[in-house]
C-alpha cells in the first residue's frame, strides 16, 4: 500500500523535508493504521530535522496527529476500526497521510473536539499538564514565569496556570504576542529584550517567582535562575535558542537552594493509564471552555518546509497544524 509522507535523508534546514510517496508496511502485532485528518506541528520536530535530537536516517518526522482508525492487528482491543483518535509519540512519522502506530498510545477523541483541535492540543496540552501539575505543581497565588507565553505550549499553559490560580508572568517578543498572552491568562508581560530577572523582582515586590517554565534554553537559563525566589524550581524543558550550557551545582546554592528539573513528556505518559488520565484532564478543560485552542496557522502537508521556517523565525503564535 502506498501513501504520501515527509521523509528526510539528511539533517539540515527546512530544505531537507521531502514530500514523497512511500510504502506503508503491513500492520505488526499491537498496531493500528490511522488515516490522518490533521497533524500537529511542534518545535521538537525542528530538533529532529536539524539533528539536535538525532534519529536513524532516513526517517519520517512529526510526533502528533489526529484521524480515524482504518485497520487493526488481530490482537488489538483498545481501539476499533472507525474510532476517532489522536496520539503523540515515537517513532516520528506523523507527517503523513496514513501510518501504522502502537494502538496502546491512541487516545479516543471526545465528542465536542474536532480532529484539528485534537491535533493542535494533545502534545502541547499534555506538556502544559505535566509542567503545571507534576514538574512544579502550581498553587493558588503562586507567581510563576512562563517563557514563549504566546506560543503553542505557552497559550495553553498560561490559560491552565491562570485557572489554577497562579499569577502568570509571560515573556514574549512582540506587542501582538503580548496582547495575545494577556488575553489567555497572563497577568503581566515582560518583553524578551528587557532585563527579565530585574523586571520579575519588580513585579513580585523583590521576592522572585516560585517556578520558571523555560523552553528557550541557552539564552535565558541564567536570567531564569535569577528570577526565582529561595527554594524556587527551574523547569527547563526546551531549547528554542539552543541547549543549555553545562553549569555548576553551586549556581543553585548561591541563589538560595534552588531546584532544577529537565523533564520530557514521554516520562509522564509512559503507561496507557497515565496517558488517558492526563488527556482526560486536558479534554475536560477544553470541553468546558476553560482552555481555548488557538489554531493560528494551517499549512498543507506538502508545504511543511514553510511551516518549519515560520515556526523557527518566531512568526507563529498558538498552535499550528498541517493538513494532509
Ligand atoms: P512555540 O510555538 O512556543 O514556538 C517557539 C517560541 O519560542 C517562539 O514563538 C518564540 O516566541 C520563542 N523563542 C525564543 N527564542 C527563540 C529562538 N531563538 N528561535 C525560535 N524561537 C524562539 O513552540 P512549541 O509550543 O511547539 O514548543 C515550545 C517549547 O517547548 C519548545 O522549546 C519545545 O521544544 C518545548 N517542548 C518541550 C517538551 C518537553 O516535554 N520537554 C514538550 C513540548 C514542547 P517569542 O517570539 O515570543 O520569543
Amino acid at each position: 500500500m502506498k501513501t504520501n509522507a515527509i521523509r528526510i535523508n539528511e539533517y539540515g534546514g527546512p530544505e531537507v523535508l521531502d514530500y514523497c510517496e512511500i510504502d506503508l508496511p503491513e500492520l505488526k502485532s499491537g498496531e493500528a493504521r490511522i488515516r490522518h485528518n490533521a497533524i500537529g506541528l511542534n518545535f521538537i520536530d525542528t530538533y529532529h530535522r536539524s539533528g539536535l535530537y538525532p534519529m536513524p536516517l532516513p526517517t519520517g518526522l512529526g510526533s502528533e496527529a489526529a484521524g480515524v482508525v482504518e485497520e487493526i492487528a488481530d490482537d488489538v482491543t483498545v481501539v476499533k476500526v472507525g474510532d476517532r483518535v489522536v496520539y503523540t509519540g515515537r517513532p516520528a512519522d506523523s507527517y503523513s497521510e496514513q501510518r501504522n502506530f502502537d494502538a496502546n498510545q491512541l487516545v479516543p477523541i471526545p465528542d465536542g473536539i474536532s480532529f484539528e483541535q485534537a491535533a493542535a492540543l494533545l502534545l502541547k496540552g499534555l506538556t502544559a499538564w505535566y509542567l503545571l501539575r507534576k514538574s512544579y505543581a502550581v498553587k493558588t497565588n503562586d507567581d510563576i514565569l512562563l517563557h514563549a507565553a504566546a506560543g503553542g505550549v505557552g497559550l495553553i499553559a498560561s490559560q491552565w496556570a491562570s485557572h489554577l490560580g497562579a499569577n502568570v508572568i509571560g515573556v514574549v517578543s512582540t506587542p501582538e504576542k503580548a496582547e495575545l498572552a494577556l488575553a489567555h491568562g497572563c497577568s503581566e508581560i515582560i518583553m524578551v529584550d528587557e532585563d527579565v530577572a530585574k523586571k520579575v523582582l519588580k513585579l513580585t515586590n523583590g521576592k522572585g517567582v516560585s517556578a520558571v517554565y523555560d523552553s528557550i534554553g541557552k539564552n535565558t537559563f541564567i536570567s531564569s535562575l535569577n528570577s526565582l525566589k529561595p527554594h524556587g524550581v527551574m523547569v527547563t524543558f526546551g531549547n528554542a535558542s539552543g541547549p543549555v550550557d553545562p553549569f555548576a551545582p553551586s549556581e543553585l546554592a548561591s541563589r538560595h537552594s534552588l531546584y532544577v528539573t529537565r523533564p520530557i513528556l514521554a516520562d509522564f505518559i509512559n503507561t496507557r493509564e497515565k496517558l488517558l488520565h492526563g488527556a482526560q484532564e486536558l479534554f475536560d478543560l477544553v470541553v468546558q471552555g476553560i482552555i481555548k485552542i488557538n489554531i493560528n496557522q494551517k499549512y498543507a502537508l506538502k508545504d511543511t518546509a514553510q511551516a518549519h521556517r515560520d515556526l523557527e523565525s518566531r512568526k507563529t503564535t498558538g498552535s499550528t497544524i498541517l493538513i494532509p
